[in-house]
C-alpha cells in the first residue's frame, strides 16, 4: 500500500494550484454578480490543458489517468468551484465519446472540448423525470438516416452557452432502461431551443432547460449502440462522482485553511480565538473528515485506473462529500463571526454553489440506494 502520489502527480498538483490561484480564485465572486460564463477561464484552463485530461492526444488531449484528472478537480475548485464543472463534465463526456462515440463524431466533437473552444452539455434530467432517469419520455424516432428528436429537459449545467449537448431519449419507449440512447446535439440546430433557470448558485453556469421539438439529428450522431445509453452514462457517473466529491472537498479545504489563519489573527478575551477548545474542535474534526473523504475518492479514481469495480466507492463519495463540504464551508463562516457574513468574503457563495451538487448528478438518498444495493443485493432494491 502507497498513498503518495508520484513527484511527477504533486509537481502537477502545484502547477494546477499556481495556475487556479492566479487566473481562476480572483474572479469567482464576479460570476456570482455578473452571471455571465466564463469563457475566459475555460479557455485558460484549455491553454493549461486541464479540459483534454481525459481525451486521447489524437484529438488534442492528453489521457491521463484518472487520478490526475481528480486532482485538476479539487485544485481549480479550491480557487472556482464552478470552474470544476469544467474538469469534471469534460473528463466524463470526453471519456464517454472517445470510448463509445464512432470516429467521425470524435473528430467532431472531441478536438473542441480540448482546446476549450467548444462547450459540452448532458441532459438526461426531464421536468417530470430526475432521480427515476431510466423513465425519461424524450423519443428519438429513427427515420431513414436521421433520428427525429422532441422532448424536454431540464436542470442542464451550460444550456444558456453549450455548443452541444448530449442528450439522452428513448429509441424503444418499450424497453426501459434498455430503450434509451444517446445522441450529439447542436444548439443551433432547428427545433432546438434553450432557457437559463434563475439558479441560488453556481450562477454563471447558466443551467437551464432544453426543449426539442423534431429536431433531426444525423445518424452518426448516435453515441455507441441503440439501446445503451443508460448502461454508458451510469458507468461514467460513477467516474463523474468522485470527481464532484473531489470539486467539494478542495472548496472546503480551501475555506477551512483560510479560517485557520484567521482564527490565528483574530483576538477576542485577550488572546487568539484559535487557543479556545470551541474554535480548535470544529478545525480538527472537519479536516479529519474532509482529509478521510478524499481518501475514499481518490480510492475510488485508483479502482477505476486499475479496471476494478468502483460504483459503490463513488455512490459513497457522491453522498458524502457534498454533504460535509456543505457543513465545513458552514462551520467556515461562522468561524469568521460576523465578518463571515459580509458578502465580499466567499463563503456565502461557496455555501450556494456546493449545495447544487448535493443534487446535481443524483441526490444522497439515489447514492445511499445504490451502496445499499452492492452491500445487500439488488433483491432489496427498494422498487424492484
Ligand atoms: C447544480 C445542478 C446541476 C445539474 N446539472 C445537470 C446536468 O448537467 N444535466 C442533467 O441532466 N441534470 C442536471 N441536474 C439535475 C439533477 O441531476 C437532478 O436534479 C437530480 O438527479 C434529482 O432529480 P429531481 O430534481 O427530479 O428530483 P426528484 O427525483 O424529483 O427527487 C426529489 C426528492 O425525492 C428524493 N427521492 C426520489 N426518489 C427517491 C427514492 N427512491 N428514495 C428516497 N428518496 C427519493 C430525492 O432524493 C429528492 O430529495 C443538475 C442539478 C443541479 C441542482
Amino acid at each position: 500500500m502507497d498513498f503518495r502520489f508520484s513527484e511527477e502527480q504533486e509537481q502537477f498538483r502545484d502547477t494546477v494550484r499556481r495556475f487556479a490561484r492566479s487566473e481562476l480564485a480572483p474572479y469567482y465572486r464576479e460570476g456570482d454578480h455578473t452571471k455571465a460564463f466564463p469563457h475566459r477561464q475555460l479557455a485558460a484552463m484549455a491553454e493549461l490543458g486541464l479540459t483534454g485530461l481525459r481525451i486521447p492526444e489524437a484529438w488534442g488531449g492528453s489521457l491521463q489517468p484518472c487520478l490526475v484528472s481528480g486532482i485538476a478537480a479539487e485544485e481549480v475548485a479550491r480557487a472556482d468551484f464552478n470552474c470544476g464543472y469544467f474538469v469534471e463534465q469534460n473528463a466524463f463526456l470526453g471519456e464517454l465519446l472517445w470510448r463509445f462515440g464512432s470516429p467521425q463524431l470524435q473528430e467532431r466533437y472531441l478536438p473542441g472540448m480540448a482546446n476549450g473552444s467548444l462547450v459540452m452539455g448532458i441532459a438526461l434530467t426531464e421536468p417530470a423525470v430526475g432521480s427515476d432517469a431510466a423513465n425519461l419520455t424524450t423519443r428519438a424516432v429513427r427515420e431513414g438516416d436521421v433520428y427525429v428528436l422532441s422532448g424536454e429537459k431540464t436542470s442542464v449545467s451550460f444550456a444558456g452557452a453549450m455548443d452541444a449537448c448530449v442528450v439522452f431519449a428513448k429509441t424503444d419507449p418499450r424497453a426501459g432502461a434498455r430503450g434509451i440512447s444517446a445522441f450529439v446535439v447542436r444548439s443551433e440546430w432547428d427545433g432546438v431551443r434553450r432557457t437559463v433557470l434563475p439558479s441560488i448558485g453556481s450562477k454563471c453556469l447558466l443551467r437551464g432547460t432544453l426543449v426539442l421539438d423534431g429536431v433531426r439529428v444525423p445518424r452518426d450522431h448516435l453515441i455507441g449502440e441503440e439501446g445503451k445509453g443508460f448502461y454508458m452514462i451510469m458507468s461514467g457517473f460513477d467516474y463523474a462522482r468522485a470527481l464532484i466529491a473531489l470539486m467539494c472537498i478542495g472548496c472546503a479545504m480551501q475555506s477551512l485553511e483560510e479560517t485557520m489563519q484567521y482564527v490565528k489573527e483574530r483576538h477576542a478575551f485577550g488572546r487568539p480565538i484559535a487557543k479556545f477548545e470551541g474554535v480548535q474542535f470544529p478545525i480538527a474534526e472537519d479536516y479529519t473528515l474532509l482529509e478521510a473523504a478524499r481518501l475514499l475518492s481518490y480510492r475510488c479514481l485508483w479502482l477505476k485506473d486499475e479496471g476494478l469495480p468502483h460504483t459503490k466507492e463513488a455512490s459513497m463519495c457522491k453522498w458524502w462529500a457534498p454533504k460535509l463540504a456543505v457543513e465545513v464551508i458552514h462551520h467556515c463562516l461562522l468561524l469568521h463571526g460576523h465578518y463571515g457574513y459580509v458578502e465580499d468574503m466567499p463563503f456565502d457563495q461557496r455555501l450556494r454553489d456546493v449545495m447544487g451538487l448535493e443534487i446535481g448528478d443524483g441526490t444522497a438518498q439515489i447514492q445511499k440506494i445504490v451502496v445499499a444495493r452492492e452491500l445487500l443485493g439488488r433483491e432489496f432494491l427498494p422498487y424492484r
